[in-house]
């Protein structure tokens, strides 16, 4: 029988940076993927936080599908035809350990993939998992159709709606409010129009995140990232509220494309590509621990995502949780023991890699931003405000403040909501 040190399911950025790191401990690893090739079907919107990656592939810059650099963050408050934009630039941002980049995943995946297969590990593609090879409550390894395949180990990154952080007894089932759901078009536009819509030079490259009237004004945002020649624009909403207002996705996201701002930005540009997929909303908490008997999860199957309103980090996160279970599975090797007490180092490695460390930060953000008038009433009131400062028409003027009070009064809010708002955000974001 077919037997491995480890299998790693699924050739996302969890799964590769797993295989990778074990693979040059010369451990024999099998990378399964079901896509015909990695990355070919899976969906973000289109940032990468590099440090991870610097540790993994240290001369990644070298030949990794990197669109843009971004050096633009941009942050919007969406009414129905305002817009409020807070925009931040800095050559920092594109620079060092702290750069990050656009990328498109069927590339970067990819390319992540054949990393993992130059240091060694065995990928194979089009090849489902269908079930964990389970014996006496432990992991001895895979099912893929009437084949048995079996490891000391085996990781689970086959993202968020893993059913082996489930089989393996790590979670139950996954409830409506733990998931939203996401929508992402790519839209092409030649690589000038691009540079001159979004203020940035070439190579260079700019990220918005949006709130209000992109996500319908529901539990959710939108999002624009800029490639080469492509814009990646969508968004992300949550799943129980979609289902309990009985609204459509795709509708949202064709209101989005038609708000005057995003028109604008998208005049001319033909859509090349439309996805969906799902993704874990409270991070750290999905499962009760990301590691049983020969079993460890790692990326989106473990909950590893913070999407706390200004950033979206999950490609980083799953990385880094790769390199993490990779090197848990090297130290148990050592030992002998697979067991859950041999893996148990898993969390004290990924707390010093920061992963659950941040998570920890923003897990209570989660709770806060379920709060309603961040999506409905605030990009209204402020947007009102704005373009109650900046019209003149002769009918005489207010200070700001006072117009601040009028707008307040005239949408009926409760100072102490408000105030309690301000306090929950500048406590848990
Ligand atoms: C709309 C949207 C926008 C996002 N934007 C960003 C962003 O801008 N930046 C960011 O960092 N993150 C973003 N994310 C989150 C990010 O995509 C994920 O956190 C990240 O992809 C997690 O990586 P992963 O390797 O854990 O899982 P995945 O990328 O989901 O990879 C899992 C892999 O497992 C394979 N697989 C699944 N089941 C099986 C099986 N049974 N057998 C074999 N293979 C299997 C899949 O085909 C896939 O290749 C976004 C997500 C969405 C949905």
């Amino acid at each position: 029988m077919e037997r491995y040190d480890a299998i790693v399911i699924g050739a996302g950025p969890a799964g590769s940076a797993a295989a990778i790191a074990l693979a040059r401990e010369k451990l024999s690893v099998l990378l399964v993927e079901r896509g015909k090739t990695p990355g070919l079907k899976n969906v973000f919107g289109g940032r990468i936080y590099s440090y991870p990656l610097t540790k993994l592939v240290p001369d990644w810059r070298d030949d990794c599908p990197v669109e843009r650099f971004v050096t633009k963050d941009c942050f919007a408050f969406m009414t129905q035809d305002q817009s409020l934009l807070v925009q931040f630039e800095s050559p920092r941002l594109a620079s060092g350990k702290a750069a990050s980049f656009t990328a498109l995943r069927s590339k970067f995946d990819s390319w992540l993939a054949q990393k993992a297969e130059g240091a060694g590990a065995t990928l194979i593609t089009e090849i489902r998992v269908d079930d964990l090879w389970m014996e006496g409550g432990r992991t001895k390894g895979i099912v893929a159709g009437s084949d048995r395949i079996g490891a000391d180990v085996v990781i689970a990154a086959d993202g968020v709606v893993s059913k082996f952080t489930q089989r393996a007894g790590l979670r139950g089932e996954m409830p409506p409010q733990m998931v939203s759901v996401g929508v992402k078009e790519t839209i092409g536009l030649p690589p000038e129009t691009i540079q001159d819509r979004f203020g940035v030079a070439e190579n260079e490259g700019a990220a918005y995140v949006l709130a209000g009237q992109p996500s319908g004004f529901l539990h959710g945002g939108g999002f624009i990232y800029t490639n080469k020649d492509t814009v990646s624009l969508g968004l992300v909403v949550s799943s129980e509220e979609v289902s309990a207002n009985k609204v459509e996705v795709h509708a949202l996201q064709e209101k989005f494309k038609r708000h005057p701002t995003i028109a604008r930005i998208l005049r001319g540009g033909k859509v090349i590509e439309y996805s969906s997929h799902m993704i874990p909303e409270l991070g750290v908490g999905t499962l009760r621990r990301p590691y049983a008997d020969n079993f460890l999860a790692a990326g989106d199957a473990a909950g590893f995502l913070i999407n706390n309103g200004y950033t979206f980090r999950g490609v980083d996160l799953a990385i880094a949780s790769g390199m993490a279970a990779a090197e848990t599975v090297k130290l148990a090797a050592s030992r002998g023991d697979f067991s859950e007490v041999g893996l148990g180092a898993y969390s004290q490695i990924l707390r010093r890699e920061k992963v659950l460390t941040d998570l920890a930060t923003f897990r209570k953000g989660s709770q806060y931003m379920a709060n309603p008038r961040l999506y409905s009433l605030y990009p209204r009131l402020l947007c009102d405000i704005i373009e109650r400062i900046y019209t003149m028409d002769g009918g005489g003027k207010k200070k700001a403040i006072e117009t601040v009070l009028d707008e307040i009064k005239a949408k009926d809010v409760s100072l102490l909501a408000m105030l309690r708002d301000l306090m929950g955000g500048a406590l848990t974001m």
